[in-house]
């Protein structure tokens, strides 16, 4: 992590799905076990077609990401679909009448914006990219966890961001920063051209480097693609969950949780009227449409380690998984906090003066700290189910994002005095309790942003992992 996100001011803008050419095919490939449950898609003939547009100012580098998308969506689905069913892209400009940065969906149709998913899938893959080149340079797997815990979404974001003609100077610019070489970097955007190559051509990757790369890659984006699209899929299946098992955190009546602390606990809104909590009543569909994102996720997990997934050596692919986990919270809590289109990093001055701003909250949802901390607590869960201690995946940079979010969210009631506002934090700390390490709680409490280590995904919980097997970081507190 290169700078910190801080405690700021903030303006607020929307982001939010709402419910509401050529084409490219893939056929996915016959299920690995028997379906758990004949997905609605068999009402619709079998087939799905995913509605992908493209706006007039496109960047090149964002154009090459519709394959890969394709790729991963075809992993998501292809154990649950029918045999021989469909999955089609119709990709078309982006009409005045499509409103939302990201992608809505209804019965029978999901769109989404070509920049926003090239966005996340570059972010997951620079992810991915990374993380082989720290592995070169770190012989220990414990320096290279450590090395990934601090690579934060608004880094990733950056790099994603930056125009190929300004890439030197951003390497030379990190290089002088010390955390990475230049010479490194430019590997590394190698890679995730590779990973986007491979993506497009179904082809293998070749040689340890492009694996760790690639492996990373199509879990993270996997992930990722899971939450967006499980959602996108509830609404495109008339609020039917194509995921029959239900997720850790919905067995376990955490998003139920979430949601009663939303509308029953001391949270406001910013954007409507003084007092009024309807911003933050959640339409039942939405929350449908986010409990079926958790089971796609879940769901992915379960598969993550099957034979098809193919681990060349199991105790690195422990930790590629897990590292992996944690990029697709940074990811996410990134996209959520600040937009797809977000320039990372760039949009935080060097004096630590930040011009990024949050979005606003968007009624109707759960807000984006609670997804976040549901999508951190669901792949804790797996993680610990891998028989290690559950390791802290909502830290660093996603840990201050979140601590951000929560406190405008209780700042935000203008009627509130300041000593109300002290208040309302304190009373959210037990509630969280089971999303965020307690550290983090203690600076939500406090709102003293400078205890560095509280952020720390740190290593207790790791070191005390049985037979060592999983390394943790090799620092500590
Ligand atoms: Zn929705």
């Amino acid at each position: 992590m290169r700078r910190t996100v801080g405690a700021f001011a903030l303006a607020f803008m929307a982001l939010g799905c709402q419910p509401s050419a050529g084409n490219k095919e893939l056929n996915t490939p016959p299920p690995t076990a028997p379906p758990r449950s004949l997905p609605p898609s068999a009402q619709l003939g079998g087939s799905i077609t995913l509605k992908i547009c493209s706006d007039k100012d496109t960047r090149e580098q964002d154009r090459g990401w519709k394959t890969p998308l394709l790729s991963s969506f075809g992993r998501l689905v292809g154990g649950i679909l029918n045999v021989g069913a469909r999955v089609s892209m119709r990709i078309g400009p982006c009409t005045a009448d499509f409103q939302v940065p990201t992608c809505h969906a209804f019965a029978g149709e999901v769109m989404c914006r070509e920049n926003f998913i090239a966005r996340v899938l570059q972010a997951a893959a620079w992810g991915g990219a990374l993380s082989a080149v720290a592995t070169r340079r770190h012989a220990g797997a414990g320096d290279w966890y450590d090395i990934m815990a601090r690579v934060g979404g608004g880094d990733l974001f950056e790099l994603v961001a930056v125009e190929p003609d300004s890439f030197d100077r951003l390497a030379a610019a990190w290089e002088g920063e010390g955390a990475w070489r230049a010479d490194e970097l430019h590997t590394a955007r190698d890679l995730v051209e590779r990973i986007r190559h491979i993506e497009s051509k179904g082809e293998e990757p070749s040689g340890p480097e492009e694996t760790i790369a690639h492996r990373i890659y199509i879990t993270t984006a996997g992930h990722l693609v899971s939450f967006i699209y499980g959602h996108e899929m509830s609404h495109y299946f008339s609020n039917d969950c194509m995921f029959s098992e239900p997720s850790r955190v919905e067995a376990a009546r955490r998003i139920e949780a979430m949601h009663r602390l939303q509308v029953e606990g001391p949270l406001c809104s910013s954007m409507i009227l003084p007092k009024s909590t309807e911003a933050l009543l959640v339409r039942p569909e939405e929350l449908k449409a986010d409990t079926c994102a958790l089971r796609g996720m879940a769901y992915l997990e379960r598969r993550l380690f099957s034979k098809s997934w193919g681990t060349p050596e199991p105790e690195l692919s422990l930790t590629m998984a897990f590292v992996a986990r944690r990029l697709v919270v940074d990811v996410a809590s990134w996209f959520l906090a600040y937009g797809p289109m977000s320039r990372g990093r760039a949009d935080f001055g060097n004096d630590g003066n930040p011009t990024a701003i949050l979005l606003s909250l968007v009624p109707g949802y759960l807000v984006p700290q609670h997804r976040l901390a549901l999508i951190a607590r669901e792949l804790g869960e797996h993680a610990a189910a891998e028989g290690r201690a559950p390791p802290p995946v909502l830290c660093e940079d996603a840990a201050r994002i979140f601590v951000l979010q929560t406190r405008r969210s209780v700042s935000a009631c203008r009627w509130r005095k300041m000593d109300e506002i002290r208040k309302a934090e304190r009373a959210l700390v037990p509630a969280l309790s089971d999303f965020v390490p307690s550290g983090v709680l203690g600076v939500l409490r406090t709102g003293n942003f400078d205890h560095e280590h509280a952020f720390r995904c740190q290593p207790p919980l790791l070191e005390a992992a049985p037979n060592g097997a999983f390394p943790g970081p090799s620092r500590s507190e």
